[in-house]
């Protein structure tokens, strides 16, 4: 519970709470609005502005199970308490300069993730990576403005106006960092919301089992969740650390949808969607024209599927990965090459660059890019202009940082936020 009333609050459920010391778990008993004790549990406060959201905030831990957390909701709301919007003691960690908005969505992202290396990504976000490089390029642009200043104001000064090699050096730096972060948002992107990995392949080839024996062991981590086609599985999970989402569309009944006349069962969307298709062709058949076709058409692997049933001596020469759903046979193989593909070498993740995890992030960081492309021409010719343009790059980056949230901002990060975080 966090706000100006919260201690007071608590104090009704928590008789003598005010006098717990602060920052400690305490022991204690709680009580119902008509005075009887409903259950023995923990109590921790935390003054303003040393919290998570910078306001008097209190933690109360109840014993679990349905009657005593109703209990405890019921006294807390009777004493004056209302339940938390979605992401609201985020929302006001960061009014209160607690987090920066890549903070608070860092927040969001850690506690969606599903993947190892997602929680990493995050975890690296909420401690200020991205925020810190953004705040360097930030500082870099205001020093150049400053330069810039210095030109309009004393544009006849005798030692001359600032060289414009000077000038020409800066923002093409400050430009090539910006592009450079640019660059990464496709991988982050993918990082952040699963790699989607699609099977195809033609009816029998053993997509379905494939499917299945990928999920198998993280079975437990998997939602299912309604594909964009009726029949279309789609299954978000993990493939050695790494987020993906695996599609399986066999079951397409409209003929539209399918690859019918090549005899292939994929969604056209799907393909066109796919960060890699896993062609399942038969160990011992020769994929077909309009197999390799779609080989070319995306990034893709051969899987030469049902291979316990060649033996290996016949197989040793083909082309692709041989997995056996039913034995588990080469399922290993073919999670390490997906993970490559996908997400390279894992090594290269491991150091976790900053990375633009998101399409506000992106867009906004195409704007500082096209707004200092747009000032290079103006250097020795309007300063004026330059500035300007220069100005709004700087303006692109406080606006992913946070430094300027306007309220429309605020709610589309926020609104996806479970209740109570
Ligand atoms: P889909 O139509 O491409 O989804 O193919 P299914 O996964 O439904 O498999 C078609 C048939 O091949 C089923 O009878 C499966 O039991 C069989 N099958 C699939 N994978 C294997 C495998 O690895 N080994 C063997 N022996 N049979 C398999």
């Amino acid at each position: 519970m966090s706000g100006r009333g919260a201690f007071g609050v608590a104090a009704q459920v928590v008789p003598g709470l005010e006098a717990f010391p602060e920052r400690t778990a305490v022991r204690a008993r709680f009580h119902a609005a008509d005075g009887t004790p409903f259950d023995d549990g923990l109590v921790t406060r935390y003054h303003a502005p040393r919290s998570y959201t910078g306001e008097d905030l209190v933690e109360l831990s109840c014993h679990g199970g349905l009657l005593a957390p109703a209990q405890l909701l019921a006294a807390l709301h009777a004493a004056g308490a209302r339940p938390a919007t979605p992401g609201e003691f985020t929302r006001r960690a960061l009014l209160n300069g607690k987090l920066d908005l890549l903070q608070a969505e860092a927040v969001g992202d850690l506690i969606d993730a599903t993947a190892p290396a997602q929680g990493k990504a995050a975890l690296h976000q909420l401690e200020g990576g991205l925020s810190q490089r953004l705040l360097a390029l930030r500082e870099e642009l205001l020093e150049l403005l400053a330069l810039l200043a210095y030109d309009i104001d004393f544009p006849e000064e005798d030692d001359g106006p600032v060289p414009l090699e000077r000038l020409r050096d800066r923002l093409s730096g400050a430009a090539t960092k910006v592009d450079r972060l640019l660059a990464t948002a496709p991988a982050g992107q993918r990082l952040r919301d699963g790699a989607l990995v699609v099977l195809a392949g033609r009816p029998n080839a053993g997509k379905s089992s494939l499917f299945n024996a990928l999920l198998g062991i993280s079975r437990s981590l998997v939602t299912e969740m309604p594909g964009t086609t009726r029949d279309t599985v789609e299954a978000a999970s993990e493939v050695n650390g790494w987020p993906v989402r695996l599609a399986d569309t066999a079951g397409l009944r409209e003929a539209g949808e399918r690859l019918e006349r090549l005899g292939i069962e994929v969604s056209r969307r799907y393909v066109g969607a796919a960060d890699l298709l896993l062609l399942c062709v038969e160990a011992g058949r020769f994929p077909a024209p309009e197999e390799r076709g779609l080989l070319d058409e995306r990034p893709a692997l051969l899987v030469r599927t049902k291979a316990d049933l060649v033996p290996v001596a016949e197989r040793e020469s083909e082309e692709g990965i041989p997995v056996s759903s039913l034995s588990g046979e080469g399922l290993d193989r073919l999670r390490e090459a997906m993970a490559d593909r996908l997400f390279g070498s894992p090594a290269g993740f491991a150091e976790l660059e900053p990375m633009l995890t998101r399409e506000r992030h992106r867009v906004a960081l195409a704007g500082a890019a096209e707004a200092l492309a747009a000032a290079v021409p103006q250097l020795g010719q309007d300063a004026v202009l330059a500035a300007h343009h220069v100005r709004a790059a700087v303006g692109a980056l406080e606006a992913v940082i946070g430094l300027v949230h306007p309220d429309e901002v605020l709610g589309r990060v926020f609104e996806r936020f479970c209740v109570g975080k």
